[in-house]
């Protein structure tokens, strides 16, 4: 059942800078991961057009009342942008699901949505931030007064680019920046439709701008450019080490970095319900095809349970039925481009080389409407050192691994590089606790595997996954500075 036409969704071809869509000539060419063809075309900002959207944004910020007006004024905009979001939440999720790997079911029951509430959490928070009395001697005042940093530069990587707006954009304007985004060249049309739909809501021109490239020319133009004050970024990890490096080298400038993992998913034999549990661990590390950044892509399972959970996972695993994001019956969507899903195959290669054995999958499905569909894959038989378990693979891949005791289980979920969220399944608090406290990664979940809607709750990494926070009040502070004021009024007693 084929729920939109893909050749029927135009998308925007063009930048967003100073409050309107600007259209450029055409050099990059925007595939559907779906069925391999060509969508559209896509400008690529060279260093005089990010100069350009850079210089917009700052003018904006000096003049325009964006940085100065009431707060609850801003808090209102970002609420009417959310509903226009929501308004349009069946285009929206066709425009998401057209170039991306999200199907339209998905992008329209969790993305839009999402990405409205996300905008409504951040815009909570736009008067409640503002700094703190110092505690000085009497005579004094002291204060602690949070200020907007300028022009905030923000990179996304490919997969939820509705969200990533949300949470990067969302939390730099209720602090009171000005935002250039450079979304992937990978899926880079939905987020203009967004913010066509800013300005609807009230965000003056220029303080939301788009420009759109790849990482090497335009990626690399904003981070250098001077007038970004800050910069947040999401991807891998090794392009965010890029980043850090270049802003280190052109200012210096704080970053926020939220980067890759390779998440545990630790599984004790008290578990009460191990179909249950197979069931989380499954949708894990299935989900987007595991193109997520949390996919649970470890098993870490204690021997009693074992073969009851790999058997439940397996099962499961079968009865997903590959296809494209517009198709309605399809419950595993494809992998974002052919040259990722090859790198895949060379990681199940090497893991294989490295003594690994298949319990299923392997390889690419055979037929299909054109794009690439990885089979869910087990892979049982790893060390440590397993390529399958050191490499983020960012597909429907699970390394399983067993162990005996409590100690042993948090020794193997422990990652050499990696610690951006982990899940423990138990039913001994005490013993919950203790993987909590153990386990080093930024998120823990417990008896359950995946972010939900409250926003609240920051998420980031630790080690190389990543530095500071994206969601949670951590946000909108990472998007402030603080200006120190000691005032002096002994004398004004005399
Ligand atoms: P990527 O690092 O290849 O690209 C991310 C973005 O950086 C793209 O917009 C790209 O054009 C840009 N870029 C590339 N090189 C650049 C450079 N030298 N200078 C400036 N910009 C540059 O990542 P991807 O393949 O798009 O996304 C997948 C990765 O993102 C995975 O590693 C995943 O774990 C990670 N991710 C992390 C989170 C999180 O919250 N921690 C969320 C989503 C994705």
């Amino acid at each position: 059942m084929q729920i939109f036409d893909p050749r029927s969704i135009a998308v925007q071809s063009a930048h967003f800078i100073g409050g309107r869509v600007v259209p450029d000539t055409a050099l990059l060419n925007v595939l559907r991961p779906s069925d391999g063809q060509v969508h559209a075309g896509l400008p690529l900002a060279d260093a005089s057009t990010v100069d350009a959207a850079v210089q917009n944004a700052w003018q904006a910020w000096r003049h325009t009342d964006w940085a100065r007006r009431a707060p609850r004024e801003r808090a209102r905009v970002l609420r009417r942008w959310a509903d226009l979001i929501e308004a349009e939440g069946e285009r929206l999720a066709q425009l998401e699901a057209v170039c991306s790997t999200r199907p339209v079911r998905d992008a329209a029951a969790w993305d839009v949505p999402f990405t409205a509430e996300g905008l409504r959490f951040f815009s909570e928070y736009a008067d409640k931030l503002g700094g703190e009395v110092a505690a000085t001697r009497h005579d004094h005042l002291g204060l602690v007064v949070a200020e907007p940093y300028g022009v905030v530069g923000a990179i996304t990587p490919w997969n939820f680019p509705l969200v990533m707006v949300s949470w990067k954009v969302g939390a730099a304007l209720a602090a009171g920046n000005a935002v250039v985004l450079k979304p992937s060249e990978m899926t880079p049309f939905s987020v203009i439709r967004l913010a066509e739909l800013a300005i609807e809501a009230g965000v003056p021109a220029g303080i939301f701008n788009i420009v759109q490239g790849d990482g090497r020319t335009t990626g690399d133009a904003l981070t250098r450019h001077p007038l970004i004050s800050k910069m947040t970024f999401t991807g891998s990890t090794r392009t965010g080490a890029a980043i850090m490096a270049s802003c280190a080298l052109q200012g210096p400038k704080p970053v926020t970095l939220e980067l890759g993992g390779k998440s545990p998913q630790l599984v004790f034999d008290d578990v009460p319900d191990v179909d249950r549990v197979a069931g989380i661990v499954a949708r894990a590390i299935t989900g987007n095809a595991g193109q997520v950044c949390v996919a649970g892509s470890r098993l870490i399972v204690q021997r009693g349970v074992a073969e009851a959970l790999i058997d439940g996972i397996a099962q499961r695993f079968g009865a997903l039925k590959p296809g494209a994001t517009w198709d309605g019956q399809a419950t595993l969507p494809p992998i974002i481009s052919a040259q990722q899903a090859a790198r895949m195959l060379d990681i199940v290669e090497r893991a294989r080389d490295a003594g690994a054995q298949l319990r299923c999958g392997g390889g690419l499905f055979d037929g299909g409407p054109g794009g690439a569909y990885f089979q869910p894959t087990l892979i049982e038989g790893v060390t440590a050192d397993n390529p399958a378990v050191q490499e983020e693979i960012f597909g429907p891949v699970l390394t399983v691994q067993t162990f005996d005791t409590e100690e042993e289980g948090l020794a193997l979920a422990a990652h050499e590089h990696y610690g951006l969220a982990a899940g423990v399944h138990t039913a001994d608090i005490g013993r919950a606790m203790r993987a909590m406290r153990g386990l080093s990664a930024g998120t823990v979940w417990i008896n359950r595997y995946g972010r939900s809607d409250d926003f609240v709750i920051p998420t980031g990494g630790y080690h190389q996954s990543g530095i500071g926070k994206d969601l949670g009040r951590q946000a909108v502070e990472a998007n402030l500075r603080f200006k120190s004021v000691l005032m002096d009024f002994a004398a004004t007693h005399q």
